[in-house]
């Protein structure tokens, strides 16, 4: 068999400074190793200037490398000599399974640092020779049907001719860190993954409401981490289970109901940002969505925001929920029959319209700090790993 390889092709690098753009590559060669070890799929890796190249069993490298953050495609290549002879032998067997009589084809060739032709040359000799294979082929560089990319380099000859795309983004651990609330739903997952292809590494909080919340709800916010760690393999996806029905009963016995919701969604912020700065994370993200439900109109979120001096950061802000599930089913946080996700609390006109004055008078009522710290401290921590999750003692 010949030897095989992926190429892969890494984005947005050109928008970086030369030490940013190592640090860049450093981290998704650390990353996709990573994938490469969860996925039991041995590997040899290559850095030539800006292009990553993996060495083994091509169909199962493509496969988990094209999952990786920051990769905008896969090649899977055959690898030869660097000869153009050895190059031409692949392509043309390549082509030949792929091409059919009459279809128009062109060779798009590279080459770096290998001497004795250019690169039109390497591409001409191939196309030569694949037309001599089988001459009803027509060459046609401006509208191919086929296109088939060769490469001469230093160390072989690389010859492919189809790329797998990849989930684009930025290499996961170079955006920095944050909290995200993450919920049973379907959003929250979908927020978090958002953050982690834009290369920002999470930790997840979830908050139990206890007594008002759904059967379903803590074991299906335990399962979203879960299902979320198979996007960072070979790293921790934390999750901190906040036990928020104290806060709650407090408030339904001191508070005016009607904003339940609000209180509700700024003492989990309050909550992630008491545990974003215990452990150094730079905001809190949410899956919240203009207008989705009361707590979610401009005026609202802007009262959710005024909870904390963290970023509250959106990435669905603007998306419609059909987008947003279609998402969910690509990425496999969709849940088909989640059980009882409910909440109890709900009252039965929940405030579409609030003032931060009037939300702040209300919770004066409360012992926020106290209320927060205690829910914090006392938090359950889990670890998911490679799609699985187990809980943690934490060190007191
Ligand atoms: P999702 O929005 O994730 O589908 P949901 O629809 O139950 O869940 P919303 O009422 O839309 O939640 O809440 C908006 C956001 O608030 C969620 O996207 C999530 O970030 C956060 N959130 C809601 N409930 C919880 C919870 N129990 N624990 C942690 N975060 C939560
Ligand atoms: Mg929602």
């Amino acid at each position: 068999m010949d030897k095989q390889a992926v190429m892969v092709r890494v984005g947005e690098l050109w928008l970086k400074s030369e030490p940013v753009r190592r640090q860049f590559i450093k981290t998704l060669v650390t990353n996709l190793k990573s994938a490469m070890e969860a996925a039991d799929v041995p590997c040899k890796t290559e850095v030539f200037r800006g292009r990553i190249i993996l060495h083994g069993d091509a169909d199962r490298i493509a496969d988990a490398a094209s999952k990786v953050f920051g990769i905008v495609d896969a090649a899977k290549c055959i690898v030869t000599g660097n000869t153009k002879e050895s190059i031409a032998e692949a392509a043309v067997s390549l082509a030949k399974e792929k091409l059919h009589a009459g279809m128009r084809f062109a060779v798009r060739a590279k080459r770096q640092f290998v001497e004795g032709f250019t690169s039109q040359q390497l591409a001409a000799f191939v196309a030569d020779k694949i037309w001599d294979a089988a001459p009803d082929f027509i060459v046609d560089l401006e509208h191919p049907e086929y296109e088939i990319f060769v490469e001469a380099r230093e160390f072989g000859g690389l010859v492919y001719d189809e790329r797998i795309k990849g989930q684009g983004g930025l290499p996961l651990g170079t955006a920095g860190r944050t909290a995200v609330l993450l919920s049973a739903g379907i959003d929250s997952p979908v927020a978090a993954w958002l953050m982690m292809r834009r290369g920002v590494s999470l930790t997840g909080v979830f908050a139990d409401s206890g007594s008002f919340a759904g059967k379903a709800s803590k074991e299906l916010a335990k399962d979203n981490a879960r299902l979320l760690s198979l996007w960072c393999p070979g790293r921790a996806f934390p999750l901190w289970i906040v036990n928020v029905e104290p806060f709650l009963l407090s408030m339904q016995k001191s508070c005016n109901t009607h904003y339940t919701c609000l209180f509700c969604k700024r003492f989990m912020i309050r909550a992630a940002e008491y545990i974003a700065k215990q452990n150094r994370l730079e905001g809190v993200v949410t899956g919240e969505n203009i207008g989705q439900v009361a707590s979610q109109t401009l005026q609202n979120m802007g009262v959710i925001t005024a909870s904390s001096d963290l970023p509250i950061l959106r990435p669905l802000l603007t998306y419609d929920k059909e987008d947003i599930v279609k998402i969910a089913r690509s990425i496999g946080t969709f849940h088909e029959s989640p059980g009882d996700t409910s909440c109890r609390a709900v009252p039965v006109k929940p405030a579409t319209r609030s003032s931060i004055e009037v939300i702040t008078e209300e919770e004066k009522k409360l012992d926020m700090e106290g209320l927060v710290a205690a829910a914090a401290d006392s938090a359950e921590l889990w670890i998911a790993k490679n799609g699985e999750i187990y809980r943690k003692e934490r060190k007191s």
